[in-house]
Parts: C-alpha cells; sequence; structure tokens
C-alpha cells in the first residue's frame, strides 16, 4: 500500500468510544487523553478514559452474557465458528488494521501487516478449534461400591484481561480467542498509549455478532482502569501481559477474591553464540532479535554471550547491521526500526545507554537519538558489559544489545551466567554441536529456549516464564485450560 493509497481510518474520525454491552459509550466522568502517533508526535484522536464506574458496567454486563448462558452455553461449534469470522474480518480489515497500528505505534507498516495482524488471525483460528476439544475426563475411582467418575472442564467466568501497547491488536487477540473459547466472557483494557486496534477489533467483533456483554473494551489509564478491573469482587480471572513491577503490584489486589491470575511479564534473555556456530545466521537472528519492534519485545535476545573467537567477527557485524538498518516513521516505505512508543520511554532507554557508559561499557554502534520530531532511537550494541551493570541486569525494552565474551567455559558456567537474572522468559543458542545444544537446553530456567532460532513463536507451543517473567503460560492447551475451572464429579450407582 503506497502512501497515496492510504485512507485514514474511520475510526480516527471522532473521540473513541468504549464497547459496553454492546453499546459504544464515553467515560462518565468525560475523562479523556490524546493518543499520539509516535513517529511524529501528532495527536490521532482522543480517547476516553475509563474508571471504576465503567469497569463495574463492564463487569456486569459480561456477567450477565456468562450466567444468562448466550456464550457459556452456546454449542462449542458455534462459538468456533464465531471465532473463525472474526479471523476472517482481521484478514478482510488487515490493510486498515495494519495501518491504525503503524500509526498508533511507529512500526514498520509492513511488519505490521505481515505479522501483527496475520498473527492475530492465526491466533484467533488456533484456539477456535479448542471449543470443541476441551473436555474433562473419566476416572477409575477405587472409593468402596460401584462409582461413575469423572471431571468436567468449565469456563473460569468473567475475564479481566490487560495488556501492553508493544503488539496491542495480537496480544488483545492472544487473550481474548482461549478465554472465549474456552466459554469466558471478557473485559479487555488495551494500553493506554495503544487503544486503536483493540477498539477496531471490538467493531469487528459486534458487527459478526457476538451477543453483547460477551466482549467489553473499556479504555483507560493502568491505576484506574486497570486497577479497578483487578480489584472488581465480580472478576474471575485476570490475564496481565506487561512490566514485572506492576504484574507484583496485581498479586496483592487480586487476592481480595482469589482471583485466578496468569502473568506474562518482562524478560531479559540470553543469546549464546558459539564458535561452530553458523555466524551469519545466528547474527541476522541476534540483530532481529533486539532491533525488531524496536527491541519492544518481551522476549527479546538482549545479552548476548560471545566465543571469544569469533567475537570480533560476530560484533562487529552486529555493529554493520546496527548502522544498516533504516530508521524511519513507520508509515515510510523503506522503514525497518520505527520510534519506541513515546517520548517517555525514549529518555528511558536513553538513560540506560547513558548508565551504561557511566559504569565503563563502550557504544559501538548507535547509542544516540534521530533528530526529528518522532521518539527515536538508533540501534545500538554495547561492549566491555559485565553482569553487575544497569544495562545488563534490567529490561531496556528498547534496541540496545549488551554484549559479553566467553571462553572455554563449561556449560555449567555459561548457562550459570546466562540464569544471573531475575527473569527466565527465554533464550535461543547457536551451535552445530547436538550436544552442546541440548545440555544447554537442560541447564537454562526459561520458558523457551530456541536452538538456532530466535523468535519460532507458534500457537501450539506454550509460552510463558520460570522466575519474575511471569505465572502460567499462553498458546497450546495450556493457553486455553487457563481460562477453566476443573469439577470433579463423582456419582454412586448404588
Ligand atoms: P505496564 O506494566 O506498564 O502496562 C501493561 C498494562 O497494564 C497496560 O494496559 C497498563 O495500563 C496496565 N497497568 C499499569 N498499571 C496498572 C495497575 N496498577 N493495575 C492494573 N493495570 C495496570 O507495561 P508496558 O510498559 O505497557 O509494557 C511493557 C512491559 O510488558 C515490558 O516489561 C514487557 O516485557 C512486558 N511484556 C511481556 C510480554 C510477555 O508475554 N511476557 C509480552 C509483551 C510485553
Amino acid at each position: 500500500m503506497t502512501s497515496l493509497e492510504m485512507k485514514m481510518p474511520a475510526l480516527l474520525s471522532q473521540p473513541l468510544k468504549m464497547l459496553i454491552d454492546g453499546e459504544w459509550v464515553s467515560s462518565q466522568s468525560g475523562a479523556h487523553m490524546d493518543v499520539i502517533n509516535p513517529s511524529n508526535g501528532l495527536v490521532l484522536v482522543q480517547e476516553s478514559l475509563g474508571g471504576a464506574y465503567e469497569v463495574d458496567l463492564a463487569v456486569q454486563a459480561a456477567r450477565r452474557a456468562f450466567e444468562s448462558g448466550p456464550w457459556s452455553r452456546m454449542r462449542p461449534a458455534e462459538r468456533t465458528r464465531l471465532l473463525l469470522k472474526l479471523a476472517e474480518a482481521l484478514e478482510q480489515n488487515g490493510d486498515e488494521l495494519a495501518l491504525l497500528e503503524t500509526l498508533n505505534t511507529g512500526k514498520p507498516l509492513k511488519m505490521a501487516r505481515a505479522f501483527d495482524i496475520s498473527m492475530a488471525a492465526e491466533c484467533l483460528r488456533y484456539n477456535a478449534g479448542w471449543a470443541t476439544k476441551l473436555s474433562g475426563e473419566t476416572r477409575n475411582v477405587s472409593l468402596p461400591g460401584d462409582w461413575h467418575a469423572y471431571t468436567l472442564r468449565e469456563p473460569v467466568g468473567v475475564v479481566g484481561l490487560i495488556v501492553p501497547w508493544n503488539v496491542p491488536l495480537a496480544m488483545a487477540v492472544s487473550k481474548i480467542s482461549p478465554a472465549l473459547a474456552a466459554g469466558c466472557t471478557v473485559l479487555l483494557k488495551p494500553a493506554e498509549l495503544t487503544p486503536l486496534t483493540a477498539l477496531r477489533l471490538g467493531e469487528l467483533i459486534q458487527a459478526i455478532g457476538f451477543p453483547p456483554g460477551v466482549v467489553n473494551i473499556v479504555t483507560g489509564l493502568g491505576h484506574e482502569a486497570g486497577q479497578a478491573i483487578v480489584d472488581h469482587p465480580g472478576v474471575d480471572k485476570i490475564s496481565f501481559t506487561g512490566s514485572t513491577s506492576v504484574g507484583k503490584s496485581l498479586l496483592a489486589l487480586a487476592a481480595g477474591n482469589l482471583k485466578r491470575v496468569s502473568l506474562e511479564l518482562g524478560g531479559k534473555s540470553p543469546v549464546f553464540i558459539f564458535a561452530d556456530a553458523d555466524l551469519d545466521r545466528a547474527m541476522d537472528a541476534a540483530a532481529r532479535g533486539i532491533f525488531g519492534n524496536t527491541g519492544q519485545v518481551c522476549a527479546a535476545g538482549s545479552r548476548l554471550f560471545v566465543h571469544r573467537s569469533v567475537a570480533d567477527r560476530v560484533i562487529e557485524g552486529l555493529v554493520q547491521r546496527a548502522r544498516s538498518l533504516r530508521v524511519a516513521p513507520g508509515l515510510s516505505p523503506d522503514c525497518e526500526i520505527g520510534p519506541v512508543i513515546s517520548a517517555r520511554q525514549r529518555e528511558r532507554v536513553m538513560g540506560y545507554i547513558d548508565s551504561g557508559r557511566a559504569e565503563g561499557a563502550e557504544v559501538v554502534a548507535g547509542g544516540q537519538t534521530v533528530q526529528g520530531d518522532g521518539f527515536f532511537v538508533q540501534p545500538t550494541v554495547l561492549v566491555n558489559t559485565r553482569p553487575d551493570m544497569k544495562v545488563v541486569r534490567e529490561e531496556i525494552f528498547g534496541p540496545v544489545l549488551s554484549t559479553q565474551l566467553f571462553d572455554d567455559d563449561s556449560l555449567e558456567q555459561l548457562a550459570a551466567r546466562g540464569n544471573d537474572t531475575h527473569y527466565g522468559l527465554s533464550s535461543s543458542i547457536w551451535t552445530r554441536d547436538l550436544r552442546t545444544a541440548h545440555q544447554m537446553v537442560r541447564r537454562l530456567r526459561a520458558g523457551n529456549v530456541r536452538v538456532n532460532a530466535a523468535a519460532a513463536l507458534d500457537f501450539a507451543m506454550p509460552f510463558g516464564g520460570y522466575k519474575q517473567s511471569g505465572w502460567g503460560r499462553e498458546n497450546g492447551r495450556e493457553g486455553v485450560e487457563a481460562y477453566t475451572e476443573l469439577k470433579s464429579v463423582a456419582i454412586d450407582l448404588n
């Protein structure tokens, strides 16, 4: 799509509303905020800021839709059909959704179309199938007498879904689709910075004919709307993706009614490049892994460990890749790296780079902002980093790679260096030696390990973190079962 063919999406023609019980409403308080295009700092539209009042209305609507049965008692095959229709609608409206995503996040339009929107549609298709496949099982009990004993999988109820701004539509869909497949009704809160595609998704959900109250979308600030969801006694489960600090703070609030809680949190993922690796592939993947989506990826490979014998070549290769990536507004046809999400995030990322310099790291690529109105940061490579530095310990969520060397450390020692973090989301290993690969896989404390690959995201594969990277798993059977309760039934046949 060229800029001449681009039509401003209708969604942006008036202030945004929220979807509650099948109606589009503004916040009762009238509170609102600007939605900003991070590529140029300009206001795109205004969004309504919901709070406890709107959250309560949405929870009541979701409860009615759940209890009275238009969703939880709908035939599973019918739920599958509606979810597949929604996937189709995402594809049909893919150009418009990609444009909205690019305007709101600054990510390259091509990437938004090929990755974010397609991934959301795939996610819906994958989870749609689970509606007809969830099941309990009979159990051979040894109680005295004659018993028929079995388990039932039932939807957990009303769920609050809170998502971040880095992959807005795909994150929203990755929560909505397993929840709906399981028979739950939902209240989605997009990140306040990126409400656009979630609200367009709401329009599509309505147009397809999902019953009112099954999907509610409340926009608003984390400490207001988000907190109200976590606080609400009518919410049975929270599924949250975001920062580890907010994730931890949610736990105390959720304890009120002992809500079920799933958390997908931050990461500081190691990438190991051994001397025998296919270095060109490893360098390409390592660069994509940290600079893709401007480093705003929970599983970004932000700590590189490279064998000393190939370190010069690998670091030089990464420096070249970092320098040659075209940093530009997301709508620019040659954009490879867009801005970070906000001026605040740019300051945060630059603060980390400065702290790295102050602690003795050397910036060998990037390290600067880019002139202009957008929130751009150059892809950055740091060398001479140590495990105690802030840039190595903390999640930056920006295009900043720290590199460390290893010699002929034992795999035990090397894995321990990789595991020296509070996080445990992802890691990747580059080697041609099967033994090295398998031994590292077993030693790494991370929910996702890739060998000779960077991302390899597939909806059949559980995704989630060890340690402070989260609780629970998304995707796969586990991802849908996370939205269910298990009931044991025993019938005395005597
Ligand atoms: P964030 O934690 O600030 O916000 C995430 C969401 O939580 C937003 O919708 C926000 O409004 C809401 N929120 C904030 N404070 C809240 C509160 N007190 N109560 C309830 N809700 C609240 O995170 P962010 O800056 O939007 O996103 C970046 C973070 O998300 C990074 O740490 C990243 O690693 C993480 N992330 C993790 C995954 C994963 O799958 N593990 C995926 C993407 C992003």
